[in-house]
This record gives C-alpha cells, sequence and structure tokens, in this order.
C-alpha cells in the first residue's frame, strides 16, 4: 500500500491508539495537539473488555493491566441498603473478563510512551481551529492562521468540544465531581470492585479503585453526582456541608471525604449526550469524542474511543485509500455507536435525575431482572462494551485476563 500523509488532531485516547495503528502500517503520521507538553487530564475511567481488546491488538495490554485494578463487579446499594447494581463480569461466556480501573494518566503514559518509542511526531502548542480542503486535500488550521498540510486524511480526535465538527447534542442535566485519593491501607472498600450508594437517582456517590500511578501507590477515584448547574452552589456551601452529605448517604466515604481540604482537589465534569450526524468528510473523520459522547454512566467513553481508533486503522487497512475511509469507518463503527448512544441515554436517568420515577423503575424493574438470566448477561454485555459485537468485524479478538495477569505480573517484578 502506498503510504499515506495523515494529520491527527488530538492526542487523547482516539487519537494516540490512531497513530500507532496508521504509523505501523506505514503511513506517515503527525499528531497536533494545543498541550504545551504532554499531559493528561482527569481523574479515573474503567477500560472495558471492548477497550482493551484494541490496547491488545496494539501490544499494550499488559502494561495497561501492570498499573490498573482489576475489577470483577459494579455495585450498588440505595440509601435504604436495598441492592439496585450488581453487574458481574464473569457472566459472559468464553475467556474471563474483567474491567480495569485506571487513572487516565497511566493510560495516556502507556499510549503516549508507545507514539514516542515509534517516533511518531507530535507537535504540541497547536491550538486547531478548522479544516479545509484545497486541490482535493485536507489542510488543519491553527490559531493565527497557520496551516499545516496537504494530508491525504484528517483524523479528528479532539474531543467533546471539537472545532472541526459544528455543535450538536445537548448538555446533561446532572454532571459529577471526580477527586484521586489514596488508597485506604485499612479502609473498607474492595479493591475489586466499583462501589456506589445512591438516594433516589438524586444523590450519587461512588468510589472506583484505579490501580498505582508511578509515584503515587494505589488510588481511587471518589465521585458524587451534582446538577450541571450546582457548581457554585456547592462551592458556596463549602466543604464541611459537603463532607456531611457525603457521610450521610455512605458513612465509610466520611474519611475518604476528610482528605478533601481545598475544592480545587476536586474536578466538576459536566456531561453531554451527542452524536454528530454526519462524522465522514471529504479525507476527513472524527472519532472518540469528537463523533460522540454520552454520560460515563456506562463507563464507555475512552472504550468507543478505542475502537473507533482501531475502526480508522482498519478501514484504511480493507480499503487502501484514504479517500474511502471516512464512509468504512463509520460502516465499521456507526451501529456500534448508535447502540450505546441509545442505551446510554435510556439508562443514564436511571441513575442521575431529580424526578423519583426513573429511580423506582430501576430499584423495582430492572435491578431484580438484571438478576435473573437473561438480564444478568445481558448486563453483563452492555456494560463491557460487547452488546451488538462490535469486535468481530474490526478483526479483533476478546482479552483473556487470566493470561494478561500473569503477564502483567511479571512486567511489575
Ligand atoms: C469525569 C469523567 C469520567 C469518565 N469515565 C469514563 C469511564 O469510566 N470509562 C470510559 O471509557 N470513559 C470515561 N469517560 C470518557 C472518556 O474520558 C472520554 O470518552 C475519552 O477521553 C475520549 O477520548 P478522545 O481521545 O476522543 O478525546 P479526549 O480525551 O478529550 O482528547 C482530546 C485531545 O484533543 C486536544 N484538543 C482539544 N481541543 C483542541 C484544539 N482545539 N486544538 C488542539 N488540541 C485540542 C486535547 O488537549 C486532548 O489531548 C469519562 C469522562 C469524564 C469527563
Amino acid at each position: 500500500m502506498q503510504p499515506s500523509r495523515i494529520a491527527i488532531a488530538g492526542c487523547g485516547p482516539a487519537g494516540l491508539a490512531a497513530a500507532l495503528a496508521l504509523h505501523r502500517q506505514g503511513h506517515r503520521v503527525a499528531l497536533f495537539d494545543r498541550f504545551a507538553a504532554p499531559q493528561p487530564l482527569g481523574s479515573g475511567l474503567m477500560l472495558q473488555p471492548s477497550g482493551m481488546a484494541v490496547l491488545n491488538a496494539l501490544g499494550l495490554a499488559s502494561e495497561v493491566a501492570a498499573c490498573a485494578a482489576p475489577i470483577e463487579r459494579l455495585y450498588g446499594l440505595g440509601a435504604d441498603g436495598r441492592r439496585v447494581l450488581d453487574a458481574r463480569y464473569d457472566e459472559l461466556a468464553g475467556p474471563r473478563s474483567l474491567g480495569l480501573g485506571i487513572h487516565r494518566a497511566s493510560l495516556f503514559d502507556v499510549l503516549h510512551r508507545a507514539v514516542s518509542v515509534e517516533r511518531i511526531e507530535i507537535t504540541p502548542d497547536h491550538e486547531i481551529t478548522g479544516s479545509h480542503i484545497g486541490r482535493g486535500e485536507r489542510w488543519l488550521v491553527f490559531a493565527g492562521g497557520r496551516l499545516a498540510g496537504p494530508f491525504d486524511l484528517v483524523i479528528d480526535a479532539l474531543g467533546l468540544h471539537t472545532p472541526l465538527a459544528p455543535p450538536c447534542g445537548r448538555a446533561l442535566r446532572f454532571g459529577a465531581l471526580w477527586t484521586t485519593l489514596p488508597w485506604p491501607a485499612d479502609g473498607p472498600f474492595r479493591r475489586n470492585r466499583l462501589e456506589q450508594r445512591y438516594r433516589a437517582a438524586r444523590e450519587m456517590v461512588g468510589v472506583l479503585p484505579t490501580g498505582h500511578r508511578p509515584g503515587h501507590g494505589d488510588e481511587l477515584a471518589l465521585f458524587w453526582s451534582l446538577p450541571a448547574d450546582g457548581h457554585q452552589g456547592w462551592l458556596a456551601r463549602g466543604l464541611d456541608a459537603w463532607r456531611e452529605e457525603v457521610a450521610a448517604l455512605w458513612p465509610e466515604c466520611a474519611a475518604l471525604a476528610a482528605h478533601v481540604t481545598d475544592p480545587a482537589q476536586v474536578t466538576f465534569a459536566r456531561y453531554a449526550h451527542r452524536s454528530l450526524p454526519n462524522p465522514a468528510h471529504e479525507r476527513l473523520i472524527h472519532i472518540g469524542d469528537a463523533w460522540h459522547t454520552a454520560s460515563p454512566q456506562l463507563g464507555q467513553g475512552a472504550n468507543m474511543a478505542l475502537l473507533d481508533a482501531w475502526g480508522v486503522a482498519e478501514a484504511m487497512r480493507l480499503s487502501r485509500d484514504p479517500r474511502a475511509v471516512p464512509a468504512l469507518t463509520v460502516q465499521l463503527r456507526g451501529a456500534h455507536v448508535a447502540l450505546y448512544q441509545a442505551a446510554t441515554a435510556f439508562f443514564t436517568p436511571l441513575y442521575q435525575s431529580n424526578a423519583a420515577l426513573p429511580a423506582l423503575v430501576r430499584d423495582r424493574l430492572f435491578a431484580p431482572a438484571s438478576r435473573l438470566w437473561p438480564g444478568k448477561t445481558i448486563q453483563a454485555l452492555l456494560m463491557s462494551g460487547l452488546l451488538g459485537a462490535p469486535l468481530a468485524r474490526l478483526g479483533l479478538e476478546r482479552v483473556d485476563y487470566d493470561r494478561l495477569f500473569s503477564v502483567a505480573s511479571d512486567h511489575q517484578h
């Protein structure tokens, strides 16, 4: 195949994974980001079997597993002690599956290190403002009017606020506060669970083990649901009031919340539900959050971004023509994206809403149904990112976690 000149806009999980996959096919890949020096933002996230299939195909699964926390179960109780959520990866048939709790910085480090080792060019400090077609090829436009190009293909991996696509979708009514804290050695939390507590769907507190970043030891992400317009009020009420609310909903979290002594330790994340009506244009494809975003209730965002990245590379491998790649990527990924966008839109209000009905439906209908067959299997498929069989059409295989962790422990020692 003739090497193509490919610009990748954005060095998040989508951009870095796409860069690796396309570089290894022999293409000339250039990455651009606005950060002055490579830097990850945010707290923890869950890597699902879907996203791990991509990292495995990139040869990075054991490195990622070595700094992540293996999660066997998502478990949530109502304020009245009722079991509201109990989703287990071992309900999946086939090789042993797990979720992996990981700090975003750890995931970024693994991908960024691989990109650096392969000497893929990253141009930092470049704020992208647009792109255009000139003489049949695509160019990137930066703040101040500078240009880069021409490119046979531009991949937009600029995330939720991409300037390469018109705004669309809607902001969600709830977001969440996130903070990363040291894992309490003598604490009551289980290392193999993402756990949550709810008061109806109005309040939610959660703990996600996130493994260990070098120099930090074992950590967890503590998150607290908050209305999208509630951040100023939260700041005004002060940390003491918040710590009391946390302790009232999940007393075991009181000691964790006590570690938060400055609001700057906590990031407020607003969520949006959006999906571009047309992610494929002439020599331009939007992937990851630039294509679609949803609330993190189902924990899929980074995983969908990784699948999209692999989808672009697979489209390039299959078509051998950069002009055909945008449409083919949508063919490979569109149905799975649409399925998870619909599922997330449906399930989010059950966990984040001021209305009483969604929580009632969750507790009385979905929670009991999810403990029976086939509900428990569908639930496991849904959370693992595997509903709709996204891997087969991308030529990917599921990871065997037993094998993975024996290799990962070799990595650690
Ligand atoms: C609080 C929270 C919790 C989450 N939890 C989960 C979870 O459990 N599981 C999960 O899978 N996902 C989760 N997500 C979602 C996940 O983080 C995103 O879906 C994922 O990071 C998307 O990757 P991306 O590469 O598409 O975009 P991003 O990670 O947003 O990367 C975009 C990159 O583009 C750069 N950039 C942006 N604009 C410009 C510009 N104009 N010019 C130049 N560079 C630019 C940025 O600097 C960044 O490097 C969560 C998200 C949030 C906010």
